[in-house]
């Protein structure tokens, strides 16, 4: 099966449903090579179009999952609906559970300090098979990589790393890093673990609206 693409602005979504999205996973995992996942929404799509290094990385993921509804919303006005709203939150669910069935390690990386142990004790008292590897604060400036790489290396086999370092620099951590780490998945989370400890923490609403409108007007007369 190849996934369809839907280009907005210049920035790559994929038309994926939960469904496909974690067979696909499963086999990414399996593969053991490193594959990148984006949580993509309509601030990535704004913010790639300033930042054409942050646009490869998303453009070159191996998938880039429709996480903001406004995504939707302009692929419908470019005439190339997507089936189904993926929601980085939901996807994390979804992966966490089959991670739990399956077996697969997964390691926290990012957020306030705690607040990966936090989101993984979460995770553990809903899915007690779920193995966390680690987690850990680090951040994304280049000198803490060396730091980051050795504790993921101690933290034996990973097959999954949740990265929450915030966009962009989350998206570009994980194509700087992901080959060297021997993880073969790495997803950009954002705020997830805020989310999952009970800290949630959002633009406020009048950003985000100020965000879609923009793009709705781009869309409408690039
Ligand atoms: N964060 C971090 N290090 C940084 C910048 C951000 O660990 O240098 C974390 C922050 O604590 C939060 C997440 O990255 O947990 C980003 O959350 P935000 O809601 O800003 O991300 P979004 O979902 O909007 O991409």
């Amino acid at each position: 099966m190849t996934t369809k693409r839907v280009w907005i602005l210049g920035t790559r979504v994929d038309d994926i449903t939960f469904d496909e999205a974690l067979p696909l996973i499963e086999q990414y995992i399996e593969s053991r090579r490193p594959q990148q996942i984006v949580t993509s929404n309509t601030e990535f799509v704004m913010m790639a179009r300033r930042d054409p290094a942050f646009a490869e990385v998303i453009n070159k993921a191996a998938m880039v999952i429709p996480d903001g509804i406004g995504l939707l919303w302009a692929a419908r006005l470019l005439g190339q609906p997507l089936r189904e709203h993926v929601r980085g939150t939901d996807l994390v669910e979804r992966l966490m559970a089959f991670a739990a069935q399956k077996g697969y390690r997964v390691f926290l990386l990012g957020a306030a300090p705690g607040v990966a142990e936090m989101a993984a004790a979460n995770l553990t008292g809903r899915h007690p098979d779920l193995a966390i590897a680690g987690c850990y604060t680090g951040s994304p400036h280049p000198q803490d990589e060396a730091a980051i790489a050795q504790t993921i290396h101690q933290a034996g086999r990973v097959d999954i790393l949740l990265v929450a370092f915030g966009a962009p620099a989350q998206d570009k951590w994980i194509a700087r890093n992901l080959p060297q780490l021997g993880v073969p998945v790495a997803v950009g989370v954002g705020g997830v673990f805020d989310f999952m400890s009970g800290r949630v923490k959002r633009a406020p609403g009048w950003v985000r609206r100020l965000e879609l409108e923009w793009l709705y007007r781009l869309v409408r007369q690039p």
